[in-house]
C-alpha cells in the first residue's frame, strides 16, 4: 500500500476530474457514460406557427433536415419526425435516443406522449429500450414537438427581459447511444461523496471518511475495465450503508415541478409545459414505485384532461396508487395580496370541487411556493375550505429580515390558526444534491421543536421537475452517518409527522408580508383595474342573477356562465399575472379574459333586469339597482334618449324598520316615493331646493365646492389647500400642507424590474408642480359641483383631474385620466392629514388591519409601500382621513402622509408595461370619530359598486323593494349567490363578515320567501349543527371580530 498522503485539495479535485464532464473525458469515468452511439436514420421537420394537435401535426409535409439546422422564430413548434434504427450489435445494452436542444421538446410515440425533452432540465435522452432483445424489432418512428422557447421564456439578453421575436433555435444533437448504467451508478455515488466532503468540510470526520472512499474508488476502478466497477461500488455502498442515529432530522422529499400558468410564456404554452413536465413524472412515478410527486393548481390539470386524455388516465391511476398527490385545493396559485376575499374563497370553491370530482378528495394542504406575500385573512379562508395546513418559501426572499420561523403556526386576523411549513431549504426546485440536504438542516430555524422538514425536488417555474438522476441521489441518502435521513415521502406524511411534534411550536400573527416585490401592488394598472371592475361584474350578477331566481319561476340561474366567467378572473389572479409580472402576450390574454367578463356579465345583468321586471305592472323605464346591503343617497348618471344623461338624485330613505338590502323598482324619471336601501329602486329626482347646493365658487384662481358636509378648497393648480368636516370645522389638511399633491420617483430597482420598488426610490421624490390658473370650474351646482385642471407629470406624460362633489357625499372624489410615457418613474398622489397616529389602517380580504407609520425598527421600514384594497385611514382619536379608490392596492402611510401608489414604468419582463391611457379614481373622506362609526367601510364599497341603472325591458315593478337588510353596520353582506351542485336549485348562500372587529350580533332580514336556513363552510357544505330559526323572515347571527360566516337559505318552491 503506497503512503496516503491524501491532501484535502489535491484529492477533492482528482475525484472532481474523475467525474468531470468537460476534463479528461477521453480518459476519465463520466466519457465512459454513452459509449458506442450513431445517426439518427433520418430526421425531417415541420415548422408551424400554431399549436397544434399530434393528429394535426403528423399529417403536414415533413422534410428533410440535419442535426445542428436553425429553426424559428420564437413562440413557433418544430415538429420533427425521427426515423431510428438500432443496431443489431446493441443486443443486450440498454439504448437511448439522446436529444439536445435549445427549445423544449416533448416524444410522441404511438399517438401518446411519453417524455419531456429539454437540456435546461437535464432531460436530454429518452430510454427506447432498458435491454435489447434478440428478436425486439429496432427500427421505430418518433415524433419530436419542440417549442421555440426555452423552460423560461425567450428573453433577449436575460432571463427576465421581455422576449426576442426573432429567436432562432437548434437540435443540436439527435442520436442513438448504448448507455452504461453501471458507469452511471458509480457516478452517482462519486459525485454525493464529494457534496459530504464539501458539505460537512474540514472540521468534520465523516467529511474524510467520504473524501477517503470516493478517492479509494478512484484507485480500484479502471473506467476502461468495467470488471473494475463492482469493487468501487462495494466501497460506496459499505459508507452509504453506515447508519446514523435516532436522532436524526428526517427530510421528506417530494416531487414537485412549479409551473407558472403564465410567465415569461403565454397561457397557450403552459398547457404544453404541462404536458411535457407531467409525462416525465409519470414515467418516474411508473418506474420507481416509492417516489411521489405533488402537484397544484386545478386550472393546469383541466388544460391536460382537455388536451391530453391519454395523460390525464395514466395520473388519475398514479392519484390512486398515492404517488401523484394534488396540493394547494385552488383554481390556480393566486396572488395572496391582491384578490377579494371573495374571489380567495372561490379559488377554493372552483379548486376543491374539481380536485374531489377529478380525484375522489379535496386537497388537506395550501400550496403557494411562490406567491408575493400572504394575507391575514388567509388561515380562516383556508379553515372554512377544509385546510388547515400552509407550506410556502417565499419570504426566504425577505430582503430586511429573516424570518424567524420555517414551522409555525399562523394565526390569521380573526384568530383561525393553521400549520405553516416553509421548507428550510428556502426553494421549490430542489435537485437532490448533498449541500441541499444539509442546508435543509442547517438552516431551519425551529431545531429542537420539530425533527421534521420538507424538501421539494425538480425544475420549476418553467415546469421540467424531477429527474431520475435525483431521484437516485435521494435514494442513496435514505440513512447515512452524518446526514439527515431522507425519505420519500408525501405532503400528508410530513405535516402529520410535523402535527405530532406541534406542541413546541411558536405562533405568528397576522400578514405574512413579503419584504420584496412591492411594485406589484402598482404594476400594469390596467391589470389591476380589470381585476377590480371584474370583481364589481360578478358580485352584480350573482345578486341579481339571485333574486331573480327568488322573485320569478322561469328564471334560470346562469351557473354555467357564471363558472365560466369566475375561472377567467381566477386565472388571472396567477401569482405572475394580477401582479404584473408577465410578459406582453400575457397581459394581452388577461385583458381578453377582462373583455369576455365585462362582456358577458354585462349580458347576464340584463336578463337578470329582464327577469326582475316581468310580470309586474308598472311603466317601462329605467330598472335602478343598489347591488350592497345598506341605504344609499347618491347622485346618478340616468341615460337619457339619444344618448345623454342626466343627474338624478336616487334616495333610499325607507322607514328605519326596513334598513338594508336590495331592492328593486324602476324609474320613471321625475318622481318617485322616498325609497329603500339596497338593491333595486326606481329612481326619483329629488326637488333641488331640499338639499344644501355644492356651489363652487371661485376666487383668485381656486375653487371651493361645498355640499354641506365638506367644503374643498382647490389651489389655483388643483391641489388641495382645506378640507373642512363642515358641521365640527375640523380641518383634515396638514397646517401649512397642501393634499392632492403627485409626486414622482425614479424607479430602478436592483434587478426585478415589474416586482421591486426599493426603499432608496423614496429619496428621489419630486414634486409635479402645475401652472397656476389651469383650474376651472366644471359642474356649477345642483346636485353636483366638479372643478378640473391639467398637470404636464413631464415633458412626456399628462394627467386631467376632474374633483367632484355630490350633494348628500361624504367625499369629494378625484377623477383622474393620466397619458402616462415613462422609463422608470413611479407617480404616486400625496395627502398630509392633521392627524397623529404611530399607525395606520388599511382595507385587505374581508377585514382590515394596522401598519406603523414610523420606520423604527427594520420590520417597520421594510413595509415602506405596502398593499390594500377599497380604503385606508389615519385616525386619532375622534377624527381621522380615509383615502379611498376604485382600482389601486400600493399604498403607503409615513407620518402624517397618505400616500397612493398610482402608475409605474418598468421595463422588463413587458417593455410596454403601463403606457398609455389610465382613468381611475380616488376619494378622500375625512370623519369625525372612528372610521368605523363615520361609515368610511360603506362609503369605499359605494365609491366601487355604483348604482346601476339598468334598462327595463317591460314593465319593472312599480314599488322600491329590499331583499335583505341587517340590524348593524358591523357586518357586511358580501356575496349572495346560487349553491353550486344543482344549476335547478333553489338554494342560495349569503356570505357575511363582521368589517368592524368587533363581538356583534346581527339580525338578518329578508323578504324572500325562504322555508329554511342553516350555517355552511366556505365550500358551502352544511353545518349538521347550524340550523338557524327564522322568525318573521328574520334569522340572528352573531359574529366575533373579522369572522366570515356563509349560510344556506332554501327558497320555498314557486307558486305554480
Ligand atoms: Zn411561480
Amino acid at each position: 500500500m503506497a503512503a496516503a498522503l491524501k491532501h484535502w485539495r489535491t484529492t477533492l479535485e482528482r475525484v472532481e476530474k474523475f467525474v468531470s464532464p468537460i476534463y479528461f473525458t477521453d480518459y476519465n469515468l463520466r466519457g465512459r457514460l454513452y459509449r458506442d452511439s450513431c445517426p439518427v436514420a433520418a430526421l425531417s421537420s415541420f415548422l408551424t406557427p400554431e399549436r397544434l394537435s399530434y393528429q394535426q401535426a403528423v399529417q403536414q409535409d415533413f422534410r428533410s433536415v440535419q442535426v445542428g439546422d436553425h429553426f424559428g422564430p420564437t413562440w413557433w413548434t418544430c415538429w420533427f419526425r425521427v426515423e431510428l434504427t438500432i443496431p443489431e450489435a446493441w443486443v443486450g445494452q440498454e439504448v437511448h435516443l439522446r436529444w439536445e436542444s435549445n427549445g423544449e421538446g416533448l416524444v410522441w410515440r404511438d399517438g401518446e406522449p411519453v417524455q419531456g425533452l429539454t437540456t435546461e432540465g437535464e432531460k436530454t435522452s429518452y430510454v427506447l429500450t432498458d435491454r435489447l432483445g434478440e428478436g425486439d424489432p429496432r427500427s421505430l418512428t418518433l415524433y419530436v414537438e419542440v417549442a421555440c422557447s426555452g423552460l423560461l421564456g425567450a428573453g433577449k439578453g436575460s432571463m427576465i427581459a421581455a422576449p426576442d421575436p426573432e429567436k432562432t433555435f437548434q437540435v443540436s444533437r439527435a442520436e442513438l447511444a448504448v448507455f452504461h448504467r453501471d458507469v452511471y451508478k458509480l457516478l452517482v455515488d462519486l459525485e454525493l461523496l464529494l457534496g459530504i466532503a464539501k458539505g460537512l468540510g474540514e472540521d468534520n470526520q465523516r467529511s474524510f471518511q467520504a473524501l477517503y472512499t470516493a478517492n479509494q474508488m478512484v484507485n480500484v476502478c479502471d473506467p476502461a475495465q468495467p470488471e473494475t466497477f463492482p469493487v468501487a461500488q462495494a466501497l460506496a455502498s459499505r459508507f452509504f450503508g453506515q447508519r446514523g442515529g435516532e436522532s436524526q432530522h428526517t427530510i421528506h422529499a417530494i416531487g414537485h415541478c412549479h409551473i407558472d400558468t403564465a410567465w415569461l410564456w403565454p397561457f397557450k404554452e403552459t398547457v404544453r409545459k404541462c404536458a411535457r413536465s407531467w409525462v416525465t413524472a409519470v414515467q418516474l412515478m411508473e418506474q420507481n414505485p416509492s417516489f411521489i410527486f405533488a402537484c397544484s393548481q386545478a386550472q393546469q390539470l383541466e388544460w391536460v384532461k382537455n388536451h391530453y386524455p391519454g395523460l390525464y388516465t395514466r395520473l388519475q391511476e398514479c392519484a390512486c396508487r398515492g404517488q401523484f398527490v394534488p396540493v394547494g385545493g385552488t383554481w390556480v396559485e393566486m396572488d395572496g395580496n391582491l384578490p377579494s376575499g371573495e374571489a380567495m374563497v372561490r379559488q377554493f370553491l372552483q379548486g376543491q370541487n374539481f380536485f374531489l370530482q377529478e380525484f375522489g378528495k379535496m386537497c388537506s394542504e395550501f400550496w403557494l411556493p411562490d406567491t408575493f406575500g400572504y394575507s391575514a385573512q388567509l388561515p380562516q379562508i383556508m379553515r372554512g375550505c377544509g385546510i388547515s395546513r400552509f407550506l410556502t418559501q417565499k419570504l426566504s426572499w425577505n430582503l430586511v429580515n429573516t424570518f424567524p420561523h420555517h414551522t409555525f403556526f399562523w394565526e390569521g386576523l380573526d384568530g383561525s390558526r393553521v400549520l405553516a411549513h416553509f421548507p428550510p431549504g428556502d426553494s421549490y426546485g430542489m435537485q437532490g444534491s448533498v449541500k441541499e440536504v444539509l442546508k435543509t438542516v442547517t438552516n431551519n430555524r425551529d431545531k429542537g421543536r420539530t425533527n421534521h422538514s420538507a424538501f421539494l425536488f425538480g425544475f420549476g417555474d418553467g415546469g421540467g421537475g424531477p429527474t431520475q438522476t435525483m431521484l437516485d441521489r435521494l435514494e442513496r441518502l435514505c440513512n447515512t452517518d452524518g446526514l439527515p435521513r431522507v425519505q420519500l415521502s408525501s405532503p400528508g406524511r410530513l405535516f402529520s409527522e410535523l402535527e405530532s411534534d406541534a406542541g413546541q411550536l411558536c405562533t405568528w400573527v397576522g400578514e405574512l408580508f413579503l419584504e420584496l416585490h412591492n411594485g406589484t401592488y402598482t404594476t400594469h394598472a390596467q391589470i389591476k383595474k380589470g381585476n377590480r371592475d371584474c370583481e364589481r361584474i360578478l358580485h352584480d350578477v350573482e345578486l341579481l342573477s339571485s333574486l331573480a331566481l327568488a322573485r320569478s319561476t322561469q328564471f334560470l340561474y346562469p351557473a354555467v356562465q357564471l363558472q365560466y366567467l369566475w375561472r377567467l378572473l381566477l386565472l388571472n389572479q396567477f401569482h405572475d399575472v394580477v401582479p404584473g409580472s408577465c410578459i406582453q402576450l400575457v397581459v394581452e390574454d388577461a385583458m381578453s379574459h377582462y373583455e369576455d367578463i365585462r362582456s358577458h356579465g354585462n349580458g347576464l345583468l340584463s336578463a337578470a333586469a329582464a327577469a326582475l321586471c316581468a310580470g309586474e305592472p308598472g311603466p317601462e323605464g329605467l330598472l335602478v339597482v343598489n347591488t350592497l346591503p345598506w341605504k344609499r343617497t347618491e347622485v346618478l348618471a340616468l341615460p337619457k334618449p339619444g344618448g345623454a344623461h342626466t343627474l338624478g338624485l336616487i334616495s333610499s330613505a325607507g322607514d328605519s324598520a326596513q334598513h338594508g338590502l336590495c331592492s328593486c323598482s324602476r324609474p320613471h324619471l321625475p318622481a318617485a316615493p322616498a325609497a329603500p336601501a339596497a338593491c333595486v329602486r326606481s329612481t326619483r329626482e329629488s326637488p333641488e331646493g331640499s338639499f344644501s347646493r355644492p356651489p363652487p365658487t371661485k376666487t383668485d384662481g381656486s375653487v371651493t365646492l361645498d355640499n354641506g358636509i365638506l367644503r374643498v378648497r382647490l389651489d389655483p393648480t388643483g391641489r388641495l389647500t382645506s378640507l373642512v368636516l363642515v358641521a365640527s370645522g375640523r380641518e383634515a389638511i396638514a397646517e401649512g400642507a397642501v393634499g392632492n399633491q403627485f409626486v414622482l420617483f425614479d424607479d430602478v430597482p436592483l434587478f426585478w424590474d415589474a416586482w421591486d420598488v426599493m426603499d432608496y426610490h423614496l429619496e428621489t421624490r419630486k414634486l409635479v408642480l402645475g401652472q397656476p390658473g389651469t383650474l376651472a370650474v366644471g359642474t356649477e351646482g345642483g346636485l353636483r359641483g366638479s372643478a378640473w385642471f391639467l398637470l404636464q407629470l413631464s415633458p412626456n406624460s399628462r394627467l386631467s383631474q376632474e374633483v367632484v362633489l355630490d350633494v348628500g357625499c361624504p367625499y369629494v372624489r378625484f377623477h383622474t385620466e393620466v397619458h402616462w410615457q415613462e422609463t422608470h418613474k413611479f407617480l404616486k398622489v400625496e395627502f398630509p392629514a392633521r392627524v397623529r397616529s404611530p399607525q395606520a389602517t388599511y382595507e385587505i380580504q374581508f377585514g382590515h388591519l394596522q401598519r406603523p407609520t414610523h420606520y423604527n425598527t427594520s420590520w417597520d421600514w421594510a413595509r415602506f409601500e405596502v398593499w390594500a384594497h377599497r380604503w385606508m385611514d389615519l385616525s386619532e382619536c375622534g377624527f381621522g382621513l380615509a383615502l379611498l379608490n376604485d382600482c389601486k392596492y400600493g399604498a403607503s402611510v409615513r407620518g402624517n402622509v397618505l400616500s397612493l401608489s398610482l402608475l409605474r414604468a418598468p421595463k422588463a419582463p413587458d417593455a410596454t408595461a403601463d403606457m398609455g391611457r389610465h382613468e381611475f379614481t380616488y376619494a378622500l373622506m375625512p370623519h369625525k370619530g372612528s372610521f368605523q362609526d363615520a361609515g368610511v367601510i360603506r362609503a369605499a364599497y359605494s365609491l366601487n359598486f355604483p348604482l346601476l341603472a339598468l334598462p327595463a325591458p317591460g314593465p319593472a315593478p312599480a314599488a322600491a323593494w329590499s331583499a335583505f337588510s341587517l340590524s348593524t353596520p358591523a357586518v357586511v353582506l358580501e356575496t349572495v349567490k346560487q349553491a353550486e351542485a344543482n344549476p335547478l336549485s333553489r338554494t342560495l348562500v349569503l356570505r357575511l363578515y363582521e368589517a368592524h372587529g368587533s363581538h356583534v350580533d346581527c339580525w338578518l332580514h329578508t323578504s324572500l320567501p325562504v322555508q329554511e336556513a342553516v350555517l355552511c363552510d366556505l365550500l358551502e357544505k352544511r353545518d349538521p349543527a347550524g340550523h338557524l330559526p327564522l322568525r318573521d323572515n328574520r334569522l340572528k347571527l352573531s359574529f366575533s371580530p373579522f369572522q366570515v360566516q356563509s349560510l344556506l337559505l332554501v327558497l320555498q318552491p314557486p307558486l305554480d
